[in-house]
């Protein structure tokens, strides 16, 4: 059972012996090209739950999404994933249904054997899946007995095969699902003191509620990457021709005043590394002096060690977002100073998300100090900011 008051049962509640099982797993891995696979953490991260459903006999069918096509589309397609599930389940044949609403494929689901993998195309390759239509969500439903849901990074959307389809089966959370929501729960229900946030990234907006969340759970609120420039501005700091969204000045004095009222501390950098505009080479400049034509692109030497300092006191550690443009190897110094701070930390319970977060350390040495990286970007930070998501709504009892 999942527990953080969701009363969500999951799939090691019960018996699920000899059964069909739809499940709705996140195979939504990068590409570097067409045929070229970058990053396949997120498949990897769904076996877990594949292999305990096929090791109690039963007969699965997968359901993902790939991208964000808006209709079918061949560069979307789920062969293109086909290929790597195969290398991971090399006793199981995976068999791609193109269209499972097509009559002529009916007999695919019928003749299906147990070491059968059905794959279904690109669930977003139908509009039903977006509009959350119902009609869809009840065929869908109508291919299994039993519906399994292990896609975290998927449970903030109101989509048919996140909210709907478990309407019309008996539904349970996958083994992925279920140790996301217990590893974050951890963090919001009685974390140990020092709670330490850093947050980074460029766009405010999709991280006011989230900073709000934090700063009423944690005593410390280090801000990085092109988020805090705009805390800076707001605070009247010079900076330059750096990024800044000046129309969340009043949102960010909000979050300044809520962060006093609650006694956490907002610790903005003290230095950057940067450019001057036009120009190519980089040079580190102090917050109280930045010149009117420098471009902020990282955090500098004295905020690493600042930040790193304070990582080091930590007992629970949260973090989203870059400290800086990371797409460019000297400016992701200070996010891998970050890292390197929170991986060395051994005695917090240390909780990493975010796509870009992710593609940032995903190459490097130590990532299994981590206490959890989280496979969910946005479904993380709304999970933080509420409590519960509407795809574990969906699977409540
Ligand atoms: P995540 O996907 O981990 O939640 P975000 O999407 O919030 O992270 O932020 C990542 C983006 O923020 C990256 O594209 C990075 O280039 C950008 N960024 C970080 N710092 C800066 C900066 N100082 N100036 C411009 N862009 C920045
Ligand atoms: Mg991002």
């Amino acid at each position: 059972m999942i527990a953080h008051g969701l009363n969500i049962p999951t799939i090691e509640d019960e018996p699920i012996i000899g059964k069909t099982v739809l499940v709705r797993v996140d195979f939504d891995v990068s590409f570097k090209s067409l045929h070229k696979i970058a990053d396949d953490t997120r498949l990897r991260e769904s076996l877990a739950t594949i292999l305990y459903l096929l090791k109690h006999r039963n007969k699965l069918i997968l359901v993902s999404k790939l991208n964000r096509p808006e209709k079918r589309d061949k560069d979307h397609s789920m062969h293109l994933v086909a290929a790597r599930l195969k290398h991971y389940l090399p006793l199981h044949k995976i068999t791609v249904v193109d269209d499972f609403l097509d009559p002529k494929e009916k007999s695919i689901f019928e003749k299906q054997q147990p070491h059968e993998v059905l794959l279904l195309e690109n669930i977003r390759f139908y509009k039903g899946e977006k509009e959350n239509d119902q009609d869809f969500a009840k065929k869908l439903a109508s291919l299994a007995d039993v519906y399994v849901v292990d896609a975290f990074a998927m449970m903030h959307r109101k989509e048919a095969s996140i909210v709907s389809v478990p309407k019309y089966l008996p539904s349970f959370a996958g083994l992925l699902l279920a140790k996301e929501v217990a590893s974050i729960a951890k963090v919001l229900k009685h974390p140990e003191k020092p709670f330490i946030a850093i947050v980074g990234g460029a766009k405010i907006p999709d991280k006011l509620a989230f900073l709000s969340k934090l700063i009423q759970i944690a005593d410390y609120l280090l801000i990085g990457g092109g988020i805090a420039n705009t805390f800076l501005f707001a605070k009247e700091v010079e900076i330059g021709e750096s990024l800044v969204d000046k129309t969340q000045v009043e949102q960010v004095k909000k979050l300044i005043a809520l962060a006093k009222k609650e006694k956490t501390e907002i610790v903005l950098p003290t230095d950057f590394i940067g450019v001057k505009k036009g120009k190519k080479d980089e040079r580190a400049e102090k917050a109280d002096d930045i010149s009117k034509d420098f471009e902020i692109y990282d955090i500098g030497p004295e905020t690493w060690a600042l930040f790193g300092n304070i990582i080091s006191k930590a007992k629970t550690i949260v973090w989203n977002g870059p400290m800086g443009k990371i797409e460019e190897e000297r400016f992701a110094r200070g996010t891998d100073f970050v890292y390197y701070s929170i991986a060395d930390n051994d005695q917090a319970y240390s909780l990493v998300g975010g796509g870009d977060t992710l593609a940032a350390i995903s190459k490097e040495e130590y990532l299994d100090k981590i206490t959890h990286i989280s496979t969910g970007g946005g479904a993380m930070l709304e999970f933080i900011e509420n409590g519960t998501l509407p795809g574990l709504q969906a699977l409540k009892k």
